[in-house]
């Protein structure tokens, strides 16, 4: 199947966050111009010229300058002719009018904005570099220059956060008339400074049913709101859904360009070479930048089609499923569907396997019923 779809990484921060395990670098003293020149060559070297979704995440790119961001931007459009969702990841407190409106020039049509939460004290602890305020500033100069679609993220079972604290930053939100709201549960990564804190005792997370309360709320609340759910994390109001990612749920080809971006091509799955300074290393010796990759095997690839299909409120295609593998779910997964369904943990409506509201919960569990040779 034809790709249409290209992640690019800017992997710079301004400040790194407590809890970030992301292919991130401060961005002082790195190779901020070379970087982008490699990544330009690379993008200029891959075989592809016209897109249908362009997400750009980092890191954050809207880290750059505004000069490094416009190189970004020409280089970009210039390259690709981009014909649906051109999507940019920001941090509330660098979308000055200026740098959106460059972003808007350039054709950006959605921005994925950074958010976590609206409350103070919490934002200290996750190590954001914004403030509330910007939080409110962002969202007015977007609008302003006419990005037609804002998306927010908004952590939740954080250190010290409250289902109140949680309820509060999801009105807040919602009273903003978003598009869109992803929202996650704080996962402690090894490596963070929130692990490390953790281990020596002097962070407390909230236990798991705290988590799930404030998920289940997270449904809830967004039943009644004009966003409605189509995947596990993702709400958005009516044609404001991400393109990009349902891209990765119906696990579809993408390009991944930059340090560390991983793409799907061809059946191929590869990881680029990360850090930076091995990154441009290879672009500049003219050799493929990547450090791994693999053809999963079939039983792999539809594993990934469950696990990641099962994550949109649509659900698994028994169609796509069957044109990708010539085989029939049944054929393949009759025993786990059957008991899941009497667990009441999917629904089956004869044309899509989908979760349902308890499976979303425990959704990591239902998910482990579709491995195969386990
Ligand atoms: S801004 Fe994002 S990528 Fe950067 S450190 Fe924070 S969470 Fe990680």
């Amino acid at each position: 199947m034809e790709v249409k779809s290209a992640y690019i990484h800017i992997p710079f921060c301004v400040r790194i966050c407590t809890y970030c395990d992301f292919n991130k670098y401060f961005i002082q003293n790195q190779p901020v111009d070379q970087y982008l020149d490699c990544l330009i060559t690379e993008m200029n070297q891959s075989e592809v010229r016209t897109l249908d979704t362009v997400f750009v995440g980092g890191g954050t790119p809207t880290a750059l300058s505004h000069e490094q961001l416009e190189k970004l931007l020409a280089a970009i459009t210039d390259i690709f002719e981009i014909k649906g969702e051109f999507s940019f990841e920001a941090n509330p407190d660098e979308l000055t009018l200026d740098k959106v409106q460059l972003l808007k020039d350039y054709g950006v049509n959605r921005l994925s904005m950074g958010v976590q939460t609206f409350k103070p004290e919490l934002l200290e602890i996750l190590g954001r570099s914004h403030q509330t305020e910007d939080i409110y500033n962002a969202v007015t100069n977007a609008r302003k220059v006419g990005i037609p679609s804002i998306s927010l993220d908004l952590m939740y079972h954080l250190p010290k956060q409250t289902l109140e604290d949680f309820k509060d930053s999801l009105e807040k939100a919602l009273s903003m008339d978003i598009d869109h709201i992803s929202s996650y549960g704080l996962i402690l990564e090894p490596k963070t400074q929130f692990y490390n804190m953790y281990r020596k005792g002097q962070l407390k997370i909230p236990n798991e049913d705290i988590g799930e309360e404030m998920y289940e709320y997270l449904l809830n609340r967004m039943n009644q709101s004009e966003l409605h759910q189509y995947e596990i994390s993702n709400f958005g109001k009516a044609g404001h859904e991400s393109e990009h990612n349902k891209v990765y749920w119906k696990n579809e080809g993408y390009y991944g360009f930059g340090a560390g971006a991983s793409g799907y091509v061809n059946g191929e799955r590869y990881n680029n070479v990360n850090p930076v300074n091995h990154y441009i290393k290879k672009i500049q010796n003219n050799e493929r930048p990547i450090l791994d990759s693999t053809y999963p095997t079939e039983n792999e690839q539809m594993e990934e089609e469950m696990f990641l299909g099962l994550r949109m409120n649509q659900g698994v295609s028994r169609e796509r499923f069957y044109q990708k593998f010539n085989k029939t779910v049944d054929d393949v997964y009759s025993e786990a569907i059957q008991d899941l369904l009497q667990r009441e943990l999917i629904l089956d409506n004869g044309g899509y396997i989908s979760l349902t509201e308890r499976g979303k919960v425990i959704g990591n569990l239902v998910f482990e019923s579709f491995l195969l040779n386990v």
